[in-house]
């Protein structure tokens, strides 16, 4: 599923081919029933027709296509959603869906094997964005806020990675790993976590996700980028999907297990099980 880093490098890509491009037309495969949620084509045609994009944007794993109108045409790919911009004379894409076509010859295709994915037109960005906790990247989340999110909380430290109202953007690669590089065990209760523990996840999140972006996104099998290209991240994790194999740190093999109903790796050596943190370092921690 695409995460921060994913959304993130397609918005790279697409947004100098769209921005100041207007909208002729939009085609969607009618047996796509998720994609409008209901809405009729004829509707969602009426609101896209015609329309300049402003600017694209992305919150948490949204894309959010900014409309001379006022109002805002929101992605989300879901599990395996695509997007990528090709010629419009170009043959169809592989579980192509939809496509949004422009007044240059290119057209947007909407590839969608599981046919999850979603697009919304909102009248303020708002409206979805307004849901959403902060991205750990946001220059301005210091760790006393990001501290503030597992305080007290008796739901495993993955579960509250994971809750997009808590922090946007995160999915189950960039939380295996983020958990990995901070040596904590996915399982732990949030609210056990020691100051120094949540100080390392806090710097270990950031630092996932911006590695994540550089690659270009992780591409373990369906994810490609705004050109339809492979990422390179996946070459590059340490637990997630290699279970079995050994950790890259001390050899062990890593292990998989089920955590908040997600699929989880780990190395059962280097991320030990949690101690209750003791008084005397909560005390010098205050
Ligand atoms: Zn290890």
């Amino acid at each position: 599923m695409p995460e921060l880093p994913e959304v993130e490098t397609i918005r790279r890509d697409l947004a100098p081919l769209v921005t100041g491009r207007t909208i002729v037309d939009v085609e969607v495969d009618p047996g796509t029933i998720h994609l409008l949620a209901g809405v009729p084509l004829e509707t969602l045609r009426a609101s896209l027709a015609g329309r300049t994009i402003r600017s694209l944007g992305r919150r948490g794993k949204y894309l959010l296509f900014e409309l001379d109108d006022g109002r805002w045409w929101v992605a989300h790919l879901r599990m395996t959603g695509r997007l990528v911009w090709r010629p419009h004379a170009a043959p169809p894409e592989p579980y192509e869906r939809a496509r949004v076509v422009f007044d240059n010859g290119h057209d947007l295709r909407w590839s969608d094997l599981r046919k999850f994915g979603t697009w919304r037109i909102h009248a303020s960005a708002e409206e979805v964005v307004g849901r959403l906790g902060p991205e750990p990247i946001d220059a301005g989340l210091t760790e006393a806020q990001f501290r503030r999110a597992f305080e007290g909380r008796t739901a495993p430290v993955k579960a509250v990675l994971l809750d997009q109202r808590r922090f946007a953007g995160l999915g189950n690669i960039y939380v295996d790993e983020a958990l990995f590089a901070a040596r904590i065990r996915p399982d732990t209760p949030a609210g056990q976590l020691s100051r120094a523990a949540l100080g390392r996840l806090y710097r270990a999140c950031r630092d996932v996700l911006e590695r994540g972006i550089a690659h270009r996104g992780a591409s373990f099998r369906d994810y490609v980028d705004g050109q339809g290209n492979e990422g390179r991240q996946h070459m590059f994790v340490q637990v997630f999907r290699r279970t079995g194999k050994p950790c890259y740190a001390c050899g062990t093999p890593i292990e998989r297990s089920i955590v908040g109903g997600r699929a989880t790796h780990y190395c059962p050596r280097c991320q030990r099980p949690a101690r209750r943190p003791q008084r005397r370092e909560a005390g010098r921690a205050g």
